[in-house]
């Protein structure tokens, strides 16, 4: 429920609100916009009695959120959540980021070549993996906290943000550590003990889609790593397992227009995964990218013959410098054609109410 009050509502009028909702069990989060302030209530299982906020002073009236995720939804805050990492923002109104780097870290070599070309083309934020969720544990499993140092340095050396996945607890602390975002890989999406713990860090968060997960599970789980207090999330698409046999797994682009318009959270794209093959890379990422996706996230190798994971989706350095010209392309026709409003309830909740 969201309980928005009046313009004139003191700060005891709000402090009441809040106090009301603790003393019934519930949490209470402040949200304050331009105008007034609108506080959301969460932590009910029910529907809650409006007439426990309504008889308040200062208390315009509550708006019933139907959503069973809340704190991700557009119903709940007022303002879309931008991620600013040194000098990219990631978010609505900030374009389209290019996110960039190997599969693995598979030598400090390999990772700083990789890095040097992407960065000298712009790209401001590298990936690559350290720990590994490999389906074999026979195939290559990363090369750990070393992997994690590689990525640090690369940082110091081109300036760029790093990104890399955590397995387990354990990891993340050690990612949370060397990393500016720590990404929560597919396979752990339902991993709520790990969603609670990326919920408490300080870090931005990329949480990938589950191969298998409903847009709504997907939501529920970015809400859990809201619910600890961490709003710095980024949802990633990055294909679901389907009948089709002709690509690694299967893009739902239908899924990215539906989280745009239904959080407020920024949404990343990750065509790498999504198809498994690199002839389709380029295309999907301008169709990511033609959709208003925030950002895509793309593998890169210098090599890709000879990487350790991922080689046939891997864009060769050549190849990544052709998507960034079309992602430049793409973006100034959106541009040109006046950007893709997602928020139809962007203030809408507050506006609705004046
Ligand atoms: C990855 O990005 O390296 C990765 C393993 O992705 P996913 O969790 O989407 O399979
Ligand atoms: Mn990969």
């Amino acid at each position: 429920m969201l309980v928005v009050m009046r313009q004139n509502a003191s700060v005891e009028d709000v402090q009441r609100v809040i106090e009301r909702a603790a003393s019934a069990g519930y949490e209470a989060r402040p949200i304050a916009g331009r105008e007034r302030t609108a506080i959301g209530i969460i932590g009910n299982d029910h529907p809650i009695d409006p007439s426990l906020f309504t008889s308040c002073p200062g208390v315009k009236e509550t708006i019933a959120v139907t959503k069973p995720y809340k704190l991700v939804s557009r119903e709940f805050p007022v303002e879309d959540t931008v991620i600013t990492l040194g000098h990219t923002t990631i978010g609505e109104g900030h374009g389209c980021v290019v996110i960039a780097g190997p599969c693995a870290v598979e030598s400090e070599a390999q990772a700083m070549k990789i890095a040097h070309h992407v960065a000298s083309r712009g790209t401001r934020i590298f990936r690559g993996g350290a720990y590994k969720p490999r389906t074999s544990p026979y195939s290559f499993q990363g090369l750990g906290e070393e992997g994690l140092k590689i990525l640090a340095k690369i940082r110091e050396e081109t300036g760029m943000a790093v990104v890399s996945e955590a397995l387990d607890h354990d990891v993340f602390d050690l990612v949370e550590h060397y990393c500016d975002i720590v990404q929560i890989g597919a396979r752990n999406m339902h991993n709520f003990s790990l969603l609670r713990r990326a919920g408490r860090s300080k870090k931005p968060i990329l949480l990938k889609r589950g191969m298998a997960a409903t847009v709504e599970e997907w939501l529920m789980a970015a809400e859990y790593i809201l619910r600890e207090g961490n709003s710095q999330v980024m949802l990633c698409e990055r294909g679901i397992r389907t009948f089709g046999d002709h690509s690694r797994n299967t893009l739902d682009l239908s899924a990215v227009l539906f989280v745009l318009r239904e959080t407020h959270l920024p949404v990343i794209v990750d065509p790498s995964h999504a198809c498994g093959r690199r002839d389709q890379v380029i295309p999907l990422s301008r169709a990511a990218c033609s959709i208003g996706a925030h950002g895509i996230m793309v593998e890169v190798h210098h090599r890709p013959e000879h990487a350790l994971s991922d080689g046939p989706q891997s864009l060769t350095l050549e190849a990544f410098d052709e998507l960034l010209s079309h992602i430049h392309v793409v973006s100034e026709a959106m541009e040109r054609l006046g950007g893709t409003p997602h928020h139809p309830f962007t203030e809408g909740v507050i506006r609705q109410c004046a």
